[in-house]
């Protein structure tokens, strides 16, 4: 199973490719957790990417195509893998078409989560992090049993920097211009479906497994 989850930031991608990975040891591709890795490493390019990070803006598709290309050929990858956050753009799309080609597979499944922009607004704002473990709470919908600590490790958590409201509508308009492009992009090749991004994380699995055919 080599499959996309397209979906505003915010939709739960994250959480429903760790789903994935549970039941079908499917590894996640998150360019965005590789890019934010690369910064708190201090590396070159984390420094790089550091600035349009926190701007909301997209890095280059250069940066992201190589980071995927090097990632795909780690053996975990020789049976399925979830991308999340990736492609972004077509030219992306069109890129990792050449990359998966040169090992003979190709992109099976992708599946969009949508949600209405003032639910991606709400879960993002409330979204935190524990810097240490990268547990995810929510204030309202999943708070830390201490507000502010979290729960396994009790560090203190964090806010992405991204996160804030502004930055949120920025990115959630990025999609809707530039990232849902490629919904008519794999439709023409039948190979795409479209779920409810809100709702429980159990009750989209299962309409994710069904879009799957995996129910
Ligand atoms: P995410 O965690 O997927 O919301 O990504 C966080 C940030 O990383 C984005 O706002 C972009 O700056 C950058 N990023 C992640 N994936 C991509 C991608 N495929 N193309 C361009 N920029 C990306």
């Amino acid at each position: 199973m080599n499959i996309i989850l397209l979906g505003p930031p915010g939709a739960g991608k994250g959480t429903q490719a760790k789903k994935l990975w549970s039941d079908f040891r499917l590894p996640q591709i998150s360019t965005g957790d590789i890019l934010r890795e690369e910064q708190a490493k201090g590396t070159d390019l984390g420094k790089r990417v550091k600035v349009l990070m926190d701007k909301a803006q997209l890095v280059p598709d250069e940066i992201v195509i190589e980071i995927v290309d090097h990632r795909l050929r780690e053996p975990d990858c020789k049976d399925g893998f979830v991308l999340d956050g990736f492609p972004r753009t077509i030219p992306q799309a069109e890129a990792l078409d050449s990359v998966l080609k040169k090992t003979g597979r190709k992109i099976e499944n992708v599946i969009a989560l949508d949600a209405p922009e003032q639910v991606i607004v709400d879960r993002i704002t409330g979204r935190r992090t524990c810097p240490k473990d990268g547990t995810i709470y929510h204030v309202v919908t999943h708070p830390p049993i201490r507000m502010g600590f979290c729960d396994k490790c009790n560090t203190g958590l964090v806010q992405r920097a991204d996160d804030s409201e502004e930055k949120a509508r920025k990115r959630y308009g990025d999609y809707v211009t530039t990232t849902a492009r490629l919904k008519p992009f794999y439709s023409a090749r039948g190979i795409f479906r479209q779920i409810d991004g809100v709702g429980t994380p159990e009750g989209i699995y299962v309409e994710l497994k069904r879009a799957l055919g995996k129910s």
